[in-house]
């Protein structure tokens, strides 16, 4: 569904959302239905007790589990989100195995997704179709005489998914939350971001020659002669160059008000007169609208110049290549292994694919995922689990609406707005109220390019059909299973989906340092994200809306300030730095997230004895459990590509980074004013 617009720049998540997942038979903890027997505390094999915690603290708690806990070969990083991600996809599997066998007997819903896995399952089906199933769209493509009938075409591939040329779908107004609107944005590369196109360093420049010679790897498995391909590879390449040169930066996009853009119809059509775009909205099924948000002007008036400025010839070379990217997990096996090699291996260090039963299950997630997961929390999630984390949630927010008031930059005016917006955070926990339903998608069981073109414009024409319509606020953005977390500022809500709920960041029957520490901190980031950088823009409805005054506004400026540059000298890998802008949301959220979740076990500490467990206090298990959240280790080629794309900072930072600005960690290890992990008199961050 990559032309969707998915909201991004608004979806402030816990954790990157792309390029994870894997293989380890580790063992497999008890489902959270039949809780196993508390585990004392934190996990006490992870620490390397060689060194200070006061001279690096993700060292003293991760440096034996990164030591012994090498990346497997079908990863290409490795740490607590994605080992509990593996065996959330073992659990899947159970369900999906069962779900495949062809009984007359089952359920709607478990024959959907029985059938999208068997289909997807048939290696021997898939390989004898080649690329055959992608004859008559490439025959479309062929077929096009004139400019003029690009329209129609963008507009098929699209809604089969094809991330062609741009994007189109719905969004909530910004600045009237509670409506849909029709919303036009930047799209139609391939490589993660604009940078990989215009950077001019050593390691961009040879990775995009790596790109060029998969494009045309591509091409031949399509049939093109080698001199041919070489060709059409570089023709790609540069048409593609000029989509990224004309699209906003990631930092750009952190900023809600270069984000929207109303205008009319008619002034849209005027940025890129070159399209039929009447040929195109008929095409693509969207609804009668007169207004729409067109997220970055910029790029279509960049993409209409490409249009005139590229003969026809060369956009059905690009449109075949967008087509060949999108399928390729679903053709034959040299088209699987040719994007392997380059979007696996070459860009994230992955060095092995994972085995086919993990790429079905993670497909079906993708595609069916609340049908998928109504029979995941059904089996695998508890309503314990569930009043225990509501509990929680509670505390958390009674913590940072006390933080709030006890600020000592900013006036009663704002105070009072943020606790209004604060006391309208809805939260979600577990899995959807109200399940999607997918019955009107007819689904094979043997043929899996049909089905992703299925359930694709599925999705397609879900999402269009909503412009014009009042928001539906009981939508998720995460699937169930998803080890993960996310705030959504136009919703003004925090969502917890039941993959996550889980040790090591959860668990109802240990003890609460440790509980607040390492999911505490995570439900505190993301209130915190309704307060940071981004979040702060909008109201408590979830109106772009500036409730700030300008004397606070410039207050939190300045303490951002100090994240941004806290950050910025952190360093991944040799000569790369992390960018401070574009990870501030996140580094602020985890900030803010520590500091009120240590509030939140003060208070609950009060009604119980301090005690020691495994030697360690309750403050120290707090920052125990906090810093063994981000214990992971992660390829070179990967941390490359986040700290271009992903606004979160490496583990090993989102530690040391949190704990050098909190008093309460140098007083819970007895840190000297000197020590690494203390920050100097005067320079310790603090936003929330
Ligand atoms: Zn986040």
């Amino acid at each position: 569904m990559r032309n969707r617009i998915v909201p991004f720049w608004a979806v402030a998540l816990l954790l990157v959302l792309v390029l994870s997942a894997g293989s380890c038979s580790g063992s497999h903890p008890a489902p959270a239905a039949t809780p196993a027997p508390a585990p004392s505390s934190i996990n006490l094999t992870a620490l390397d007790t060689s060194i200070s915690p006061c001279q690096d603290f993700y060292q003293y708690a991760c440096g034996n589990w990164d030591a012994h806990n090498p990346i497997p070969a079908d990863q290409s990083s490795w740490g607590a989100f994605e080992m509990l991600a593996e065996r959330n996809r073992e659990d899947l599997h159970k369900i999906l195995d069962q779900a495949e066998v062809d009984t007359a007997k089952k359920d709607k819903v478990t024959q959907e997704v029985g059938d999208y896995y068997a289909a997807c399952m048939n290696q021997a089906g898939v390989d004898t179709a080649s690329f055959h199933p992608l004859h008559s769209e490439l025959n479309n493509i062929n077929s096009l005489t004139s400019k003029a009938e690009l329209g129609a075409e963008i507009a098929r591939l699209q809604v089969d998914g094809v991330n062609a040329l741009f994007g189109f779908g719905s969004d909530q107004d910004f600045k009237d939350a509670t409506r849909e609107i029709a919303e036009a944005d930047q799209a139609g590369i391939a490589l993660p971001d604009r940078d990989y196109y215009l950077k001019t360093d050593a390691k961009s420049v040879a990775l995009r020659k790596q790109y060029q010679a998969h494009v045309e790897k591509m091409m031949e498995l399509l049939g093109d002669k080698p001199a041919q391909a070489a060709t059409e590879a570089r023709t790609v390449l540069r048409i593609e160059t000029a989509l990224a040169r004309a699209s906003q930066d990631k930092v750009t996009r952190r900023d809600p008000s270069k984000l929207y853009h109303m205008m009319s119809l008619a002034q849209f059509r005027s940025l890129a007169p070159d399209v039929d775009w009447s040929a195109y909205f008929q095409g693509t099924g969207t609804p009668a609208f007169q207004t729409l948000n067109v997220v970055a002007p910029n790029f279509f008036r960049g993409m209409n110049a490409e249009l005139n400025a590229v003969p026809l010839a060369d956009w059905k070379t690009y449109l075949r290549w967008e087509l060949v990217h999108q399928f390729a997990p679903a053709l034959s096996q040299p088209f699987v292994d040719a994007n392997f090699a380059f979007f696996g291996t070459a860009l994230t260090g992955q060095k092995e694919n994972k085995p086919r039963w993990e790429r079905c299950v993670s497909s079906t997630d993708q595609h069916l995922g609340e049908a998928l997961g109504q029979l995941y929390v059904q089996k695998y999630f508890s309503p314990t689990a569930k009043a225990h984390m509501e509990a929680m949630v509670g505390h958390l927010e009674t913590a940072l609406g006390q933080d709030i008031q006890s600020l000592d930059w900013m006036t009663a005016p704002t105070k009072k707005q943020a606790l209004i917006k604060l006391k309208a955070v809805m939260n979600k926990i577990g899995y959807p109220d109200k399940w999607r339903d997918y019955s009107s998608i007819v689904i094979t069981r043997d043929n899996y390019y049909t089905d992703l073109r299925r359930t694709n414009a599925f999705e397609w024409h879900r999402q269009l059909a909503k412009i014009g319509k009042p928001v539906d606020r009981s939508e998720w953005l995460m699937t169930p299973p998803t080890v993960n977390a996310y705030y959504q500022p136009q919703f003004n809500e925090i969502v917890f989906p039941a993959g996550i709920l889980q040790p090591p960041f959860f668990n109802p029957n240990r003890d609460d340092a440790t509980n607040y520490g390492a999911i505490g901190v995570i439900i505190g980031h993301e209130m915190t994200h309704g307060f940071d950088d981004e979040g702060r823009k909008f109201d408590a409805q979830g109106n772009l809306r500036d409730w700030w005054t300008a004397a606070d506004a410039k207050a939190f400026e300045q303490r951002t300030a100090c994240i941004v540059s806290e950050y910025g000298a952190f360093s991944p890998l040799p000569g790369v730095k992390l960018n401070g802008k574009l990870t501030l949301g996140e580094n602020t959220a985890d900030n803010g997230g520590a500091r009120i979740a240590y509030m939140a076990l003060q208070a609950a500490l009060t009604a119980q004895p301090q005690q020691l467990i495994d030697g360690y206090d309750a403050a120290q298990r707090f920052f125990l459990g906090f810093g063994q959240d981000f214990c992971e280790n992660v390829r070179p080629q990967l941390a490359r590509l986040y700290a271009t794309v992903d606004p979160h900072s490496p583990g090993r930072f989102r530690v040391d980074g949190v704990v050098q600005n909190m008093p309460q960690f140098a007083q819970a290890f007895h840190c000297g004013p000197t020590d690494p992990m203390v920050a100097p008199a005067g320079k310790a961050c603090r936003v929330w």
